[in-house]
C-alpha cells in the first residue's frame, strides 16, 4: 500500500502526458509562452476566478502575494500555529512578523474567534490556511478583516477545488489565494509549481511582473522581483491532470467515506462543517494512543505520516519571536495526537479495511 500513488496515476494518463511533454520538447519553448497561458486560462475557469497566475511553487505564490500587497518590515501578519512552515516563512523573508493563532479542535483550521484579540496597529493582514482539504471559516475571517481594514490571503495549497458554504469555491474566497502543485498535493506536477488567484486586476498585473524579476518590458525593471516562473512543461502536465481532477476528487471522497465508516469510534475522524466539502489532501485522524497505533501500522507495512508534529511557535526558526507556549493549547495537543493515513484516488476497499483492522488490533 502506498501513502500516495503517483506511479499508478502516471500509468493511467501515460499516453496523454507523454504526448503533451513531447509536444513541449518539440516546441523549443521552455519559459512562459502559450502552453502556460492556456493552462492559466483553464485553471481560472475551473475556479471561476478572473486571474490564475502560475508560478514556481506554493511558497513563491505566498511570497509574491505578500510582495504585491507591499508588506513592509515590522508589519504583522496573522497566521495559524498549525500548518506547513511556508505559510509563516514567507512573512519572515520580508522581515514582517508572523503572529500565530491557535486552531479549532475539530477542523484544525485557524480559530477565527481568537483573531480579533491578536490585532494591533501594526497588523496588515491574515493568511488563513485551508488545511487538509477543507476551507477555513472565511465568512468570519473576511468580516474581521473588513472591520479592521486588513487583507486576507487563503493559503489553499491543500484545498484547490473544495466547496465552501454550499456554493463558494476555495481559491475564490479572498482578494488573493494561493495554491501548490507540489507532487504530493492532490493536483501535483512533476517538480515544483504553484499558482495565485485573484479577481483584482492590479494585483494580477503586479504579480505577473514580480515573478519575472520585476520586469514590465524586456530589461526594464519596475520592482525588485524574483525568478518565480512556472515552466511550460509543468503547465502541460498539469493541464492533463486537471482534466481528471474532479473525478479523482470524487474517488478521494468515496475513500474518505469508507475510512469514516470503518474508523468511527476507534479514533477521532475528520469533521467537515455543513455546507463544506473536503478534497482530502490528507485523511488525518486523532488519538491519544497515536504512538501505539503508528507502531502497529508500520509493523504491518502501512505507511503513515504526521501532519504536523511540531507547532510553528515551537520551531527553532521562530524562537526569536518568543511566543508563550500556553497561548496554543489546542495546537499543542493536536500535534501530539494527529496522524494521516494513506490517501489517494486509487486506494482499494480492501486497503481501507486493512488499515482499519490494523488500528482496531492496535487498540485491543
Ligand atoms: C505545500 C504547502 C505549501 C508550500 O507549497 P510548495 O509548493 O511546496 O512551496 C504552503 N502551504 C501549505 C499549507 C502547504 O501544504
Amino acid at each position: 500500500m502506498n501513502f500516495i500513488d503517483l506511479k499508478e496515476q502516471y500509468n493511467r494518463y501515460k499516453q496523454e502526458i507523454n504526448r503533451t511533454v513531447l509536444d513541449v520538447l518539440a516546441s523549443g519553448r521552455f519559459i512562459m509562452g502559450p502552453v502556460l497561458t492556456e493552462f492559466e486560462n483553464r485553471l481560472a475557469a475551473y475556479i471561476g476566478v478572473k486571474n490564475a497566475i502560475c508560478c514556481a511553487s506554493g511558497t513563491d505564490a505566498l511570497l509574491l502575494s505578500l510582495m504585491a500587497l507591499d508588506i513592509q518590515p515590522g508589519d504583522e501578519i496573522i497566521v495559524p500555529d498549525f500548518t506547513f512552515i511556508a505559510t509563516a516563512e514567507v512573512v519572515c523573508l520580508l522581515k514582517a512578523k508572523p503572529v500565530f493563532v491557535d486552531i479549532d479542535a475539530d477542523t484544525y483550521n485557524i480559530n477565527s474567534n481568537l483573531i480579533q484579540q491578536k490585532i494591533t496597529h501594526k497588523t496588515r493582514g491574515i493568511i488563513a490556511v485551508s488545511l487538509f482539504g477543507q476551507c477555513a471559516n472565511f465568512d468570519k475571517i473576511n468580516k474581521i478583516a473588513r472591520h479592521n481594514n486588513l487583507f486576507v490571503i487563503e493559503d489553499a495549497a491543500q484545498s484547490l477545488g473544495a466547496v465552501y458554504d454550499n456554493n463558494k469555491k476555495s481559491c475564490n474566497l479572498t482578494e488573493i489565494a494561493t495554491t501548490s502543485f507540489y507532487p504530493a498535493k492532490p493536483l501535483g506536477c512533476y517538480g515544483d509549481g504553484g499558482a495565485i488567484f485573484t479577481n483584482n486586476s492590479k494585483y494580477n498585473e503586479k504579480i505577473r511582473i514580480l515573478l519575472d524579476h520585476g520586469q514590465h518590458e524586456k530589461y526594464k525593471h519596475k520592482y525588485i522581483g524574483i525568478n518565480g516562473r512556472m515552466d511550460p512543461l509543468q503547465a502541460a502536465i498539469l493541464q492533463i491532470k486537471l482534466k481528471h481532477y474532479d473525478e479523482e476528487c470524487r474517488l478521494r471522497t468515496g475513500i474518505a467515506q469508507l475510512y469514516n465508516d470503518a474508523l468511527q469510534g476507534l479514533v477521532k475522524i475528520p469533521v467537515i462543517k455543513p455546507g463544506n466539502s473536503s478534497i482530502w489532501t490528507q485523511y488525518t485522524v486523532r488519538s491519544k494512543k497515536r504512538e501505539i497505533i503508528i507502531k502497529h501500522l508500520k509493523k504491518n507495512n502501512i505507511p503513515v505520516a504526521i501532519h504536523y508534529p511540531i507547532p510553528l511557535h515551537k520551531q527553532e526558526a521562530f524562537s526569536f519571536l518568543a511566543n508563550k507556549d500556553s497561548d496554543f493549547p489546542i495546537t499543542n495537543t493536536v500535534c501530539k495526537e494527529v496522524f494521516s493515513l494513506p490517501m489517494h484516488p486509487f486506494l482499494q476497499k480492501k486497503d481501507i479495511h486493512k488499515v482499519a483492522d490494523c488500528i482496531k488490533e492496535a487498540l485491543t
